[in-house]
């Protein structure tokens, strides 16, 4: 177990520059579960400096790839083998159901790395291109330099192991600030990466706020930025970015459309919104909040949904029986409860759920999950992400006005269409401004699949070899011979070239 008064900077546990803290509350019982050091910018720059380093001298980037991915593949053992202990952490910190947070939020990780590692493993980091000029010209994919990377508190393990892992591969070093609500599994991913041992600088955690994030995105040390969070705050971090000509991924808000032909069968759509709009109650980018239901149908598909979302379990999220649990805090469950108030005001009409507490609860950050029908695609509710359980139904008369929906949102994360003619459902699909979309699944994801938005839900992606190549710079080396004999040499990186076609180095 990891001192919970040190910070992780740099591969080591280490003392804080201040006594400050962070108080883990429990989202179920809002009680204090634990308390873990606060760091300071001080803290910051000494992981940042640590990581200038590693990256400038140290071994790290300087590693033939294939050693990268073998140590990714020594901490995927060493992550599987602790998967129930992080399950448990999850659930006590930020209320996911356990059920869920065994799938999604700890076994999928370890998925992800491994595939992530597989992806490495296949890259091509240098091929020779015959040059116009007379000269061979080596383009060597390089990493991008020390990463910034900063993620939110709704799927945390999920969104370290997107950042963290492809960034490893790639040869650099990074600072990771996880949000200050789910500090635990943060920790615990850094005693994973202390067991495993990487070289001194390559890894710091620290788990802190806002002012925290804000120092680190604008700190001369870094190169790159990944950053997943709101679209507010997204803005503002692309704004400091844009200033310092700082490289800068962008994963985030969304408010995504499921769209139901009007030959969808009304059950089949009900099961997959469960996951779609509500798992981890809500809380997740990808969730599809409007559903987009043919008006002659609308009945139909509103019976279906109310008939699945009474079914759900609200509860304790240590049950297994529960599916849907707390919202994270105290401030997430307000934010939510006053979007539900707003949709009743405007004239929606709530056919289940509510602002009140979920029955037989009366202590915990609770929502009771919620439905709207009869919501116009301008009410608030159905342009602003509100981040809970609250779906909203939305008519519309033909598979023209139901792309002109789906497309009217500031948002383009994720989506899905329902049908059993994948023809007519790939062809409306393919309509949607969307950056992932699921055909008669909740939603596409996948660690090969290339994962991000379009619009303001975000710029760059992650997953598969494109998010490899987010940490990765491009150079190009043009070498003359000098006599006769002379060959172009193999950068130092580089395992010996083979007789693959297209002159390609994959080790
Ligand atoms: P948030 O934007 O408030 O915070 C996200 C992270 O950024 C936190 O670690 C926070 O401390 C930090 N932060 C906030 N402002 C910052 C700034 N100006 N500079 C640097 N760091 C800053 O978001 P949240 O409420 O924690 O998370 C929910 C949001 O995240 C939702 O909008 C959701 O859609 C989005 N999200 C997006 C994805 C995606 O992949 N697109 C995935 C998960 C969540």
């Amino acid at each position: 177990m990891s001192p919970r008064h040190q910070l992780y900077i740099g591969g080591e546990w280490v003392r804080p520059s201040t006594g400050a803290t962070i108080e883990v509350i429990s989202p179920h019982t809002e009680q204090v579960i634990a308390r873990v050091a606060d760091p300071a910018q001080a803290d910051i720059d000494r992981a940042v400096a640590a990581a200038r380093r590693a990256f400038d001298t140290g071994p790290w980037p300087r590693l033939a790839p294939a050693e990268r991915v073998a140590l990714v593949r020594r901490l995927v053992e060493a992550y599987r083998a602790r998967e129930e202990e992080l399950a448990q952490l999850i659930t006590a910190e930020m209320g996911a159901p356990i059920t869920f947070a065994r799938s999604a939020h700890a076994r999928l990780p370890g998925v992800m790395m491994g595939a992530f590692a597989d992806t490495a493993a296949g890259y091509r980091w240098q091929e020779t291109r015959t040059g116009f000029l007379g000269r061979d010209v080596v383009v060597r994919h390089e990493p991008v330099g020390v990463v910034a990377a900063i993620i939110p508190w709704n799927m945390p393990m999920f969104l370290t192991v997107a950042k963290l892992i492809p960034a490893l591969l790639a040869g650099c070093t990074v600072v990771l600030k996880p949000s200050p609500e789910t500090p635990l599994d943060a920790r615990h991913m850094a005693e994973l990466l202390d067991q495993v041992g990487l070289p001194p600088g390559v890894v710091s955690i620290l788990p802190g706020g806002r002012v925290a994030g804000r120092h680190l995105v604008a700190h001369p040390g870094v190169d790159k930025v990944s950053f997943t969070g709101s679209t507010p705050a997204g803005r503002q971090v692309a704004q400091v970015c844009g200033s310092a000509l700082r490289r800068v991924s962008l994963e985030l808000g969304g408010k995504s459309a499921a769209i139901a032909l009007d030959d969808a069968d009304p059950a089949a759509v009900a099961t997959g919104m469960m996951v779609a709009g509500l798992m981890n109650g809500g809380q997740a980018c990808v969730a599809q909040t409007r559903i987009l239901v043919p008006a002659r149908r609308a009945t139909e598909f509103a019976d279906a949904l109310v008939a699945e979302v009474e079914s759900l379990c609200v509860g304790d999220p240590s049950d297994p029986a529960t599916r849907v649990g707390p919202m994270v805090s105290q401030r997430q469950q307000q934010r939510v409860r006053a979007y539900i108030d707003l949709g009743l005001r405007s004239g929606a009409r709530l056919l289940v759920g509510g602002t009140g507490l979920p029955d037989g609860i009366d202590r915990g950050w609770y929502v009771r999950p919620t439905l709207f029908a009869g919501v116009d695609n301008s009410m608030r509710i159905a342009r602003e992400e509100i981040f809970g359980p609250v779906l909203s139904l939305i008519a519309y008369t033909d598979d023209e006005h139901a792309v002109t929906l789906a497309n009217d949102s500031e948002y383009g994360l994720s989506g899905s269409v329902w049908s059993p003619d994948i023809e007519r459902a790939t062809a409306v699909a393919r309509r949607v401004r969307t950056g992932t979309l699921g055909i008669n699944e909740p939603y596409s994801m996948d660690p090969v699949a290339p994962f991000g938005g379009v619009k303001n839900s975000g710029i760059g992606r992650e997953f598969g070899t494109e998010g490899l190549e987010s940490y990765l710079d491009t150079m190009s080396l043009s070498i003359r011979p000098t006599t006769a004999n002379s060959t172009v040499p193999q950068p130092a990186t580089a395992a010996p070239t083979t007789s693959r076609p297209q002159r390609a180095d994959r080790s």
